[in-house]
C-alpha cells in the first residue's frame, strides 16, 4: 500500500494513475485560478473549452488520428453504445456482422436483435466458454460495418491483432483496453469506450468516429442518439460530464509527457502481464483460464485448485490490501486487472503475496 491506498486490482472503475489523483485533489477547490471548481466550471467557458480541446488534440496525437476523425464524449456508458451503432448506421435491410467474444459482445448484438437490425454473428467464441479470440474470420460481403470486442474484461481475453475487414467499416468497443496500446487507426472506422476502466471515471464514454461513416448515418434520430448532434457541437449539444472530460485529459497527459506515449506504456503493459502471467503458468496451483495466444494484457484471470481456496485467496488478500481480485460474478474465479495506472511494485507484490499463499495451502 502506498499514501494507505490499497493495489487496486478492480476491473471497472479501475485504478486511476496516482499524479492524476493528487493533480485532480490539489486543484479540485480552484481549477487554474478560476476560484471554483472543475465540477462548478461552466462548460461554455473559456476554462472548459481548453480542457476538452487539450483533451481531444492529445487523443489524436497519441493515436496519430488525422482530421478524418472526430473524438467525441458522450454519457450512457459504453452500453447506450451497443444501442446507438445498429440505431445510427442500419436501415431498411441493412446488416452488420458481429463477432461474439464474450457478454459484452452478446449485450452489443442483443441491442441490435432488440430494434430488428439485421445481423449476422461471423465468428463467436462460445463453444469453448469465451476462452479464445477468433481467427480467421470470412466477413458478409454487403455487411454495414463489423463489431467486435477487442478485450473482454471478464473472460480476460484480447485481440493482440485485429482483423482486416476491408472496406467494411470496423467498429470496436474498446473499454478495457483504449490507450493501451498503439492501434492500426487505419483499419478503424469508429472506436468507443466507457471511460472507467483505463481513462477516467464511469458516466463519459470516449468515441472516435470518422467521418465517412458518419455521412452514412440515419438522419431520422432523436437528437441526444445521433452522433451528428455531437460532432457538430465539439460534444456540447447539451452539458457534457466536464469532471470525466477533465479526468480523461489529465489521464491522457499523464500517457504522453510521463510514460512516454502509446510503444512505451504497451511495452510496460506487456512485461507487467507477462510477470503474472508467467509465475501463474510456472505454478502448479493456479490456473489461467485464457488460451494463451489470446491472453488480455489488461484483464488476467485464474482459478485455483478449489473455490474454497478462491474465496480463502480474495479474503487474505483484500486483508493485506489487494483489492478487487475477484472474478466477474458471472464466472467466478480470480481476475487481477492490471491497467495502465496499475504499478510494477503492485505486481512484484501481488505474486509475492500468490506465491506466499500457495506454499501455505499446500
Ligand atoms: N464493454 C466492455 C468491454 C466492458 O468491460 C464494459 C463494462 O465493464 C462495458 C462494455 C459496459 O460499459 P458501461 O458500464 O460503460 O456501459
Amino acid at each position: 500500500m502506498t499514501d494507505q491506498r490499497i493495489y487496486n486490482f478492480n476491473a471497472g472503475p479501475g485504478a486511476l494513475p496516482l499524479p492524476v489523483l493528487k493533480e485532480i485533489q490539489a486543484s479540485f477547490l480552484n481549477f487554474n485560478n478560476s476560484g471554483m471548481s472543475i465540477t462548478e466550471i461552466s462548460h461554455r467557458s473559456s476554462y472548459f473549452d481548453d480542457v476538452i480541446n487539450d483533451a481531444v488534440e492529445r487523443a489524436k496525437r497519441l493515436l496519430g488520428l488525422d482530421d478524418q476523425y472526430h473524438v467525441l464524449f458522450l454519457q450512457g456508458g459504453a452500453s447506450l453504445q451497443f444501442a446507438m451503432i445498429p440505431m445510427n448506421f442500419l436501415s431498411g435491410d441493412e446488416s452488420a456482422d458481429y463477432v461474439n467474444t464474450g457478454t459484452w459482445s452478446t449485450k452489443a448484438i442483443k441491442e441490435a436483435k432488440i430494434q430488428n437490425k439485421k445481423h449476422v454473428v461471423v465468428a463467436s467464441s462460445e463453444d469453448k466458454d469465451f476462452s479464445y479470440i477468433p481467427r480467421e474470420i470470412s466477413f458478409s460481403k454487403d455487411a454495414k460495418y463489423v463489431h467486435i470486442t477487442s478485450n473482454n474484461t471478464i473472460k480476460g481475453t484480447q485481440f493482440a491483432e485485429f482483423p482486416d475487414t476491408g472496406d467494411i467499416p470496423l467498429i470496436a468497443d474498446m473499454s478495457s483496453d483504449f490507450f493501451s496500446r498503439p492501434l492500426p487507426m487505419q483499419k478503424f472506422s469508429m472506436i468507443y469506450a466507457g471511460a472507467q476502466k483505463n481513462l477516467g471515471p464511469s458516466g463519459t464514454c470516449m468515441v472516435i468516429l470518422r467521418k465517412d461513416l458518419l455521412a452514412t448515418a440515419n438522419p431520422d434520430l432523436p437528437s441526444m442518439l445521433k452522433y451528428s448532434t455531437f460532432a457538430e457541437k465539439n460534444s456540447m449539444y447539451n452539458t457534457p460530464p466536464c469532471f470525466g472530460i477533465y479526468t480523461i485529459d489529465l489521464v491522457l497527459k499523464w500517457i504522453e509527457e510521463e510514460m512516454g506515449g502509446l510503444e512505451k506504456i504497451a511495452a510496460f503493459n506487456k512485461e507487467k502481464a507477462a510477470l503474472l502471467y508467467d509465475f501463474i503458468d510456472a505454478s502448479n496451483f493456479y490456473r489461467a483460464t485464457a488460451r494463451p495466444d489470446s491472453r488480455s494484457l489488461m484483464n488476467v484471470t485464474f482459478r485455483l485448485p478449489s473455490e474454497e481456496l478462491e474465496q480463502k485467496f480474495i479474503k487474505e488478500a483484500t486483508a493485506k490490501g489487494f483489492g478487487g481480485l475477484k472474478g466477474h460474478r458471472s464466472v467466478g474465479g480470480c481476475r487481477a486487472s492490471i491497467y495502465n495506472a496499475a504499478t510494477m511494485e503492485g505486481i512484484k507484490a501481488l505474486v509475492a503475496f500468490m506465491d506466499t499463499f500457495q506454499k501455505e495451502a499446500k
